[in-house]
């Protein structure tokens, strides 16, 4: 799939979107979407939806979503 997913920050390979989870945010206090992302190596990572330019994060609860 050729689409603009971003490289897995800790061994390179290509990440799958894993969909989208409704959580709330302290930042602001808005219930907002976090992008999941995968890669072949399990790790699991995520981002605001609206804040694409964030750099991604660790996921911290990846059994939830498998
Ligand atoms: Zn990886």
């Amino acid at each position: 799939m050729a689409d603009d997913a971003p490289p897995c920050p800790e061994c390179n390979q290509p990440l799958r979107s894993g969909g989208l989870v409704l959580v709330g945010r302290d930042d602001d206090g808005r219930r907002t979407c976090r992008a999941l992302w995968r890669c072949a190596g399990w790790h699991m990572w995520w981002q605001w939806a609206d804040r694409p330019d964030d750099p991604l994060e660790v996921c911290p609860v990846p059994k939830l979503f498998r």
